[in-house]
């Protein structure tokens, strides 16, 4: 047997202690094996000698070459988290810092959170000894509030730059900002999977680039004849194309996000059960953001014997995590992206094609361990039309974040700030003016006290942290914050398209009739009910146990009867109890208004009035600050309602412009609560 067969035991708990022993010892010699013939380790002497000698370090190469597992551990065992200071490694995705972090402390041995850890937003797992530390772009980015010389750290890595998130660009305009004030500098290392590191070098002054060489097998690309209509049923297609008449290999489909998946995954599962039993041998993983952390690692674990594996992923698995096994990718040519209008001062999700260079990184995936198959779903004369690199974020997004953060950091000229790629003025402007009418800002664009400072605190979009603020002043920031909570999820409702009249009649239960808002309070109200209503039982351990078993168990099915997403609310959960901890912190008064719905409806009105829609004599709705003709998503409660004026969170672009998370609310609050901004407009 394989090393590698004997190591996956090592979950089986019921063995005896030697055995454990000995698979604990085989795994160790799998991963020793592993890292040893990962490309980087035989460059291992030569990084430490370039890292040594440049303050200033790009290193290229390609994905699975083990960059970023083992550079971190490179610089640690060369001395570099001497005096206790630390490696920290940005990365663009929560997943990747997560599953890495995980997959390092594995390699080196010790407990996650202690020599290795992570730190996303919610989600901390460091303490005082942590020595090798990922984390997000965006974090580190709010740890420069506290701390502007990141001094904790001997090593800042900024993993995965060719992603060219605005937390990165904005992150390597700081660093090269406070490089050359601080003294010994901070040792910078860019990585990239992009083989163009010229941006990068150019941008530091003519900063030293190195490659590592990779290893790539080749991959017979696949076209469509014909575009496909439907892009997630010309996936499904493929899978079983790919199931039933190739031959062994894991399947990696790259998808927009969480709904897809999900979507694709209840589909997968229903044809499989038409298949005669021994064609069912398929197993699906998904992967994507808001995926709970225990569930993200699953797709490093190999299907069981026999089995095939399909992972279900977002495009987090371009470049940030290398999936072993896969042999067939299948691409049908979409990504989830941001998109800002600066005249309209509206940012969108939207779904776009990829560009070139992801399509090719994409099919790379197929090729890291023997030759593969990639699966465009397109015809090739697409191909051609498509960008040959993704526009970097910071050109299309919504900028009002980072300013604030810049302001809170001291940056108050934000025109002159050197920016890798500068955004386009009429973005900056419209930005300093959203903070403007948020209050954040004072006339004369600084962080105004305390609202300004306050809000920069928060890691949450300003308008919310705004909402937050100002709903302590209107007695319901209880409510706010299961509010803001269930908006920083994926839907906590789906709707699978073969029993959408079942899910609407399930849905109705938890409706208000004022609005959306009211309605996913209701849910998580439901959902909290059921997981913490103990009054009936003493507290001792072994009742704790039973419960907890219990209430999961009636949690599940009440999801499932609901057709309420239990991963979102959990989710939600979680992010609920990390931002209640910062707005104590802050001294915010946390009370309810109770049954007082028209109180909490004023306080959306005061918060959201930026985003206040009034509706037309046609019967559509006019949007307030951008003149935009909406329509109300078929997704609210107040999908055909003949209410007169709403505030929404959300607008989502298809084939018309539709308005999502929409509360019913009286057009005179907002010239009475947002008179700064209606009196302007009329
Ligand atoms: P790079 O950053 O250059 O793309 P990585 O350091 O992420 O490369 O990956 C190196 C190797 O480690 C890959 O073969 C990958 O499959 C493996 N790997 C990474 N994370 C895990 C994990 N959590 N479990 C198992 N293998 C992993
Ligand atoms: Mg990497």
């Amino acid at each position: 047997p394989s090393m590698a067969q004997n190591g996956r035991v090592t979950t089986d708990f019921k063995q005896s202690n030697q055995a454990h022993n000995s698979n604990a010892f085989a795994r160790r010699e799998e991963i020793r094996q592993q890292r040893e013939s990962l490309p980087i380790a035989s460059v291992k002497e030569r990084l430490i000698e370039e890292v040594k000698k440049h303050d200033v370090l790009i290193i290229v190469g390609e994905t699975g070459s083990g960059k970023t597992t083992q550079i971190p551990q490179f610089l640690f065992s060369a001395g570099f988290c001497r005096e206790g200071k630390s490696v920290g490694i940005t990365q663009p995705r929560r997943v990747a810092a997560v599953t890495v972090a995980k997959r390092v402390a594995e390699e080196c041995g010790v407990e996650l959170g202690q020599k290795v850890g992570y730190s996303i937003r919610f989600d901390d797992r460091t303490s005082g000894v942590t020595r090798i530390k990922y984390m997000t772009d965006g974090l580190l980015l709010r740890e420069a509030l506290l701390d502007p010389y990141l001094s904790r750290y001997s090593v800042v890595i900024v993993d995965e730059a060719h992603e060219r998130t605005v937390h990165t660009d904005v992150l390597l305009g700081l660093l090269k900002n406070s490089q050359d004030r601080k003294f010994p500098p901070l040792k910078l290392i860019i990585m990239s999977a992009s083989l163009d590191a010229r941006v990068f070098s150019e941008y530091f002054g003519g900063a030293r680039a190195v490659h590592i060489q990779g290893r790539q097998h080749p991959v017979d690309i696949l076209y469509t004849l014909y575009p496909e209509k439907d892009y997630v049923d010309a996936a499904l297609v493929t899978i079983f194309q790919i199931h039933l008449e190739e031959r062994h290999g894991d399947i990696l489909v790259f998808l927009t996000g969480q709904e897809e998946i999900e979507a694709v995954e209840r589909l997968v599962q229903e044809r499989l059960r038409q298949l005669p039993e021994s064609n069912r041998k398929l197993v699906t993983v998904p992967i994507f953001s808001s995926l709970p952390s225990e569930q993200q690692m699953r797709v490093f674990m190999p299907a069981p014997d026999g089995h095939r594996k399909v992972v279900l992923a977002t495009n987090i698995a371009e470049t940030s995590v290398t999936i072993p096994g896969i042999k067939f990718v299948i691409d049908p040519g979409f990504v989830k992206a941001r998109s800002y209008d600066p005249a309209k001062g509206m940012e969108s999700l939207i779904i776009i094609p990829t560009s070139k260079a992801q399509a090719l990184q994409r099919s790379g995936r197929a090729g890291r361990e023997g030759p593969g198959k990639c699966f465009r779903l397109y015809p090739e004369s697409e191909f051609e039309k498509l960008e040959d690199s993704t526009k970097p974020e910071i050109k299309r997004c919504n900028l009002a974040n980072v300013i604030l953060q810049l302001k809170a950091l001291g940056v108050d000229d934000i025109f002159g700030f050197d920016f890798i790629e500068k955004p386009s003025r009429a973005a900056i402007v419209k930005s300093l003016e959203h903070l403007f009418l948020l209050g954040a800002l004072t006339d004369d664009c600084k962080l105004s006290d305390p609202v300004g400072h306050q809000m920069a605190r928060l890691p949450l979009d300003p308008i919310y942290s705004k909402a937050l603020i100002l709903a302590s002043q209107f007695n319901c920031l209880e409510e706010m914050l299961i509010t803001v909570a269930m908006l920083s999820v994926d839907s906590v409702f789906y709707a699978p398209r073969e029993k959408l009249d079942e899910s609407r009649t399930a849905a109705k239960c938890f409706a208000s009739p004022d609005g959306d808002h009211i309605t996913l309070i209701n849910v998580y109200r439901a959902a909290e009910d059921l997981l913490e209503k103990r009054k009936w039982v003493p507290h001792t351990e072994r009742n704790e146990k039973i419960f907890k078993a219990k209430s999961e168990k009636i949690f599940k099915r009440w999801c499932k009867e609901n057709f309420i997403n239990g991963r979102s609310v959990r989710h939600a959960r979680d992010i609920h109890s990390q931002i209640r901890g910062h707005v104590e912190q802050m001294g915010l008064r946390i009370t309810s208004c109770g049954d007082d719905m028209l109180q909490f409806r004023r306080c959306l009105a005061a918060s959201f009035f930026i985003n206040a829609a009034l509706k037309q004599p046609e019967g559509n709705y006019r949007a307030f600050g951008t003149g935009q003709v909406v329509q109300i998503h078929p997704s609210s409660v107040l999908f055909q309602s003949k209410v007169e004026c709403v505030v929404f969170n959300e607008m989502v672009q298809t084939t018309n412009k539709y308005i999502r998370n929409v509360t019913r609310i009286e057009y005179m609050w907002l010239t009475e609560l947002a008179p700064h901004y209606y009196t302007m407009q009329s």
